[in-house]
Parts: C-alpha cells; sequence; structure tokens
C-alpha cells in the first residue's frame, strides 16, 4: 500500500476510476514540446500558444517540456567536469545553464511580479543543483544516482518558465515533478518504469487537476524509485514521459511537438531526398524509433501497444501541417 502526503491511495484509486475519469471536462491529450520547442522566451511564447489554443479548443491537456535545447547536454558537461575536477568548466558550465533561464525568465514578457516569482523558483532549483554538484565533487566516480539527480534539473526549470507564461496566459497551469508520479527501478541513466505504480501515482494527483480544468504541467525525462531517488530514462526520454503518461491516464491522443514536420523516410535535415510520412502504424514508428532515428526516442511505443491511442509527430514552427499519425493498424 502506498501513501503519498499521508493519505491511503488505494482506495482514493477506487473513486478516482469511477467518478473523476467519467467527470473530467473533454478528451485527453497529452502535448510534448522538445528541447528546441523550448529553447528560448520566443519559442516557449509560441508553446504556451499552442497550449492556449488547444485548450481553449475545449481539450483536456497535460503538458510534457523537455529541458531547454542544450540544458542537458550542458549537464552532462558539467559531470564530465566533475569527474575531472575541473573547477573553471564546471563554473562556466553552471553560468550558462543559469544565464540561458534567467534571459528566458527577462524575455517572456511576464509583470515583474510574475518574473519575481518565476526567477525565485529558478534560483531555488539553481541552489539545489549547485549544492548537489558539490556533494558529488571530489570523485572521479560519479555515481549514476548523483549523475541523475544532477540532470534533472533542465526539465525542472524549463517546467517552471512554462508554467509562468501558460499562467500569464490566463490558464491555471501547475507544474507536476516526474519524480512524484513516474516510479522507476533504479537503472540509473536508463531507468525503467513501474507501469502500475506509474499509474496509480498519475491517477491521483493528475486527475483531479484535470477535473478542475488545470494544466498539468509534467517534467519529461525523470522519474523516482520507490523510495524517492531521481531517476532518468534515458537521453531523449521525454517523448517516453508522454507515451507512459497518455497510457496511464488513458489518454486519447499523444501528441510529440518538435522541429520539423512529422516522420520522415530519413533525417530531412540531413538528406534533402527524405519523404514525409503522413500515416504509420505503431509497429513501423517502433521500429524506426528502435532504429535509433532521432526523431522518437526508442521506447516511446512501447506503452501504446495493446491501446487505441494515437501518437503524432507535429511541428510547434509550422502548425497548419497535420504531422504524421500513428495508429495501432
Ligand atoms: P526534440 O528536441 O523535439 O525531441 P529531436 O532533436 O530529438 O527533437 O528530434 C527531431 C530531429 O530528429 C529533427 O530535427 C531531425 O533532424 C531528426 N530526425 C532524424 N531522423 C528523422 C526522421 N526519420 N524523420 C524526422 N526527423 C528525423
Ligand atoms: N532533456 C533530455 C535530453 O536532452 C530529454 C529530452 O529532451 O527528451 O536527453
Ligand atoms: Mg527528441
Amino acid at each position: 500500500m502506498i501513501n503519498i502526503e499521508g493519505e491511503n491511495l488505494s482506495t482514493h484509486y477506487l473513486d478516482i476510476n469511477s467518478s473523476l475519469e467519467k467527470e473530467r471536462r473533454s478528451p485527453l491529450y497529452v502535448m510534448k514540446f522538445g528541447g528546441t520547442s523550448m529553447g528560448g522566451a520566443k519559442e516557449i511564447t509560441i508553446v504556451a500558444d499552442i497550449v492556449s489554443g488547444h485548450y481553449r479548443d475545449g481539450k483536456s491537456l497535460v503538458v510534457v517540456p523537455s529541458a531547454m535545447s542544450g540544458v542537458t547536454n550542458l549537464l552532462v558537461s558539467v559531470v564530465d567536469g566533475i569527474k575531472k575536477s575541473d573547477t573553471t568548466s564546471i563554473n562556466k558550465d553552471l553560468r550558462a545553464i543559469f544565464d540561458k533561464h534567467m534571459i528566458a525568465s527577462n524575455e517572456i514578457g511576464l509583470s515583474m511580479i510574475q518574473k519575481k516569482g518565476l526567477q525565485e523558483k529558478l534560483r531555488d532549483l539553481f541552489i539545489g543543483l549547485r549544492n548537489d554538484v558539490s556533494s558529488a565533487s571530489g570523485n572521479i566516480t560519479v555515481s549514476g544516482e548523483a549523475r541523475d539527480r544532477i540532470l534533472s534539473y533542465g526539465e525542472r526549470m524549463s517546467a517552471r518558465i512554462l508554467e509562468a507564461k501558460c499562467q500569464q496566459e490566463r490558464l491555471q497551469s501547475v507544474v507536476v515533478d516526474a519524480f512524484d508520479i513516474i516510479e522507476t527501478d533504479d537503472n540509473f541513466g536508463e531507468a525503467r518504469p513501474d507501469f502500475e505504480q506509474t499509474k496509480i501515482k498519475a491517477t491521483y494527483r493528475i486527475n483531479p487537476m484535470l477535473k478542475k480544468g488545470v494544466i498539468p504541467i509534467v517534467t519529461g525525462f525523470i522519474g523516482a524509485t520507490r523510495d524517492g531517488r531521481i531517476t532518468t530514462l534515458g537521453r531523449g526520454g521525454s517523448d517516453y514521459t508522454a507515451s507512459i503518461l497518455g497510457w496511464a491516464l488513458d489518454a486519447k491522443e499523444v501528441w510529440i511537438w518538435t522541429d520539423v514536420d512529422g516522420v520522415f523516410t530519413d533525417d530531412p535535415n540531413k538528406n534533402p531526398d527524405a519523404k514525409f510520412i503522413d500515416k504509420m502504424t505503431y509497429k513501423e514508428a517502433d521500429a524506426m524509433a528502435k532504429n535509433r532515428n532521432k526523431v522518437l526516442y526508442g521506447k516511446t511505443l512501447e506503452p501504446l501497444f495493446g491501446t487505441g491511442i494515437v501518437l503524432c509527430v507535429k511541428n510547434t514552427f509550422n502548425r497548419i501541417c497535420e504531422g504524421t499519425r500513428i495508429t495501432a493498424s
């Protein structure tokens, strides 16, 4: 039996399934926005506009942001700096991470009071990051656990910026840290979810929010072990967060918003002859994802087999394009 905030979940779970599920305002869409879509103030403003448009269209939404582009790579570089005891490089990377988020928070057009609130949250997270870096320093081997903890800050920071921008758009949006929802094993760096526990936690935390018309913004990429140690799902794993949540919350569709029009026969940024694919089956998309095709993380389709949930890949910067629709058959 699990206890969150002192409450017994198993009795709640029954209530949730029988009542809240039916009272949801409309079919659920999980929308994940990748690193380029979260690139800076301009891009996050577009994301908030997309979220607002679909919410006002009457959809229930769960939003899953990635870290701002380049931030997870900087965090990996911080970990490398720790291993080499290279303080100069660590400080340079930390500065770049701090500046990137502060610049976005300054340029995103918030009121003074909203900006102050957001920057306080970002500073608190940044202090947490610095403390975790200090604790891990002095070791040539950084444990998988310490590494995942450090890598988790990218999504935790980007989600707060998107939350502030959505609130400014008069949307009721609240960040939910995925370490409170996605339960995993302790295979740090590529943790495997416990689907049943995740379903219980996601239903318990998210459905009451959806019922009230709130938009949960769930940090991509991260989870936690049963005893609360932060894990990551693997590089590019925010796609997986979205499909896990789509499955757990019985979404109608999961939309992966990225920087190309959808899935192509080859990388359109490298091969000008790559052809756009408008429809695919889960099986075809799964084979492509497992073939280290970057547009979808390898395990993205796995939670969707056996469901009727549609997975769409869409372009944040070309909304008119329908994107690629991936269905069971
Ligand atoms: P995000 O940050 O949105 O998750 P990714 O960089 O992980 O985006 O994936 C999108 C990129 O995947 C595209 O910019 C494109 O260059 C690359 N890509 C590789 N293979 C394909 C393909 N077959 N179809 C579409 N994009 C592809
Ligand atoms: N931020 C993580 C990464 O860069 C996860 C993701 O973007 O999907 O790997
Ligand atoms: Mg990706």
